[in-house]
């Protein structure tokens, strides 16, 4: 199982598929369809029912269920896609057997090093077999560890009609990167009950709260006039963005929040005097509070509006996904489920809330009540990122474990 999860993995990763906010296509990037493609015949050969691809790049699969119980159908979906902060194109992933917890080289020549100073969990893994990057791109193992656990695990189960399941299917999904995954995703095909991305990071974490999600675009404006004789006319739009910002609580910035504490985050400012243009997100794990920062902003805006004039500043302001929580919550039993899986397996799960999103929290408002499970992988996003194969290899024995109690329990 280990050889052809890790043979799996490889393939994947060869596979430039990072997206790209810019693109309005879906899937956003053409690697994506790529891997895609390869991944139906994938399917295939490995037995899968049903194996389907949309016009949109989305893949899913039936695992009928060889049980006569009345199990109620479960999914398991990964995303194909990779982070858009680093580049994913000529990945050459690196096998560290038996790591012995000191430092890693990535490059040798460019002196990358994957180092236990700047990354403390490191020793932990101590006898595993480690995959890394060269250090000159990141890995993909966000989510493509989530990808050859879900296919590995599937091949297992079809090898081993011994275990009785109910019907499992599973999808891979373009675009979670850039936010779009559930977008165009057809959870009426999909039709499972209840679902698990496999796209979480280290070893026994087990997500099911996100954040509530925001975006606001401002643009102030402004007059020019030469600033010789400027006096009583010249209006200067960066000098608005800039008492904008200055309204907003300090400390309440992602630099200075962690657990439950929700935030605004300037992810950009660009402009001069006749126009600056200002982008926020805004976070929120609690729905009131969250409502409450987006009247704060708005507010603001219209105190500003009132100061300097209705078209000198304007705000467009959208929610871009809630808390999977409120969804997750009157089925708890699914989280609990895939908690009691892990303590099988001697995992200790580690549940804690996500400073993020998923695609979980789009599905959980789509009707597909989603939690996320670990995947094993580390320091995602970049050419620091890493993964565990014996860790992966746990991954693949929850999911086993999950597809088991589902039918233990009907
Ligand atoms: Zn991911």
């Amino acid at each position: 199982m280990r050889e052809e999860m890790v043979e799996r993995f490889i393939s994947y990763v060869k596979v430039d598929t990072q997206s790209d906010e810019s693109s309005e296509t879906c899937p956003s990037t053409p690697g994506q369809l790529v891997l895609a493609n390869q991944l139906v015949e994938e399917l295939k050969s490995i037995g899968m029912e049903d194996v389907t691809i949309d016009e949109n790049g989305y893949v899913m699969a039936t695992l009928p269920a060889n049980t006569t119980k009345d199990v109620p159908t479960i999914g398991f979906l990964a995303h194909v896609d990779t982070a858009t902060d680093f580049t994913g194109k000529n990945v050459n992933p690196q096998i560290v057997e038996n790591y012995d917890g000191n430092d890693i080289v990535l490059n040798e020549d460019q002196q990358i090093i994957l180092s236990t100073k700047e990354f403390p969990e490191l020793p932990q893994y101590k006898g595993h077999t480690l995959i890394t990057t060269d250090g000159t791109t990141l890995l993909g193992a966000d989510n493509k560890a989530g990808v050859a656990e879900i296919m590995t695990a599937m091949n297992y189960l079809i090898q081993h009609p011994e275990i009785k399941h109910g019907k499992i299917r599973v999808a891979f999904t373009p675009d979670e990167e850039i936010g779009r995954g559930p977008h165009r995703f057809d959870v009426k095909a999909f039709d499972a009950t209840y679902a698990y991305t496999m796209d979480g990071g280290p070893l026994g974490e087990l997500e099911y709260e996100s954040f509530n999600a925001a975006a606001a675009k401002i643009t102030t404006k402004g007059k020019n006039v030469h600033p010789g004789t400027a006096k009583g006319k010249m209006v200067n739009s960066a000098k608005i963005a800039m008492e904008l910002n200055a309204q907003l609580p300090a400390d309440e910035a992602p630099e200075h929040t962690e657990g439950y504490e929700g935030f605004y985050h300037l992810i950009s400012i660009s402009g001069d005097v006749e126009e600056t243009k200002l982008a926020y997100i805004i976070r929120d794990h609690d729905r009131e509070k969250f409502e409450d920062r987006k009247a704060t902003m708005a507010s603001i805006v219209d105190d500003l509006q009132k100061k300097y004039g209705q078209d000198k500043i304007t705000l467009e302001m959208n929610d871009q996904y809630y808390n999977m929580r409120d969804k997750i919550e009157p089925v708890k039993h699914i989280v609990d489920l895939a908690y009691q899986a892990m303590e099988n397996l001697g995992i200790k799960p580690i549940v804690k809330p996500i400073r993020g999103g998923t695609d979980g929290s789009q599905l959980s408002y789509m009707g597909l009540p989603t939690p996320n499970v670990f995947t094993g992988g580390e320091n995602y996003h970049g050419r620091y990122e890493y993964i565990s194969v014996d860790n992966m290899e746990k991954a693949v024995n929850v999911i086993l474990e999950i597809a088991k109690l589902y039918e233990e329990k009907a």
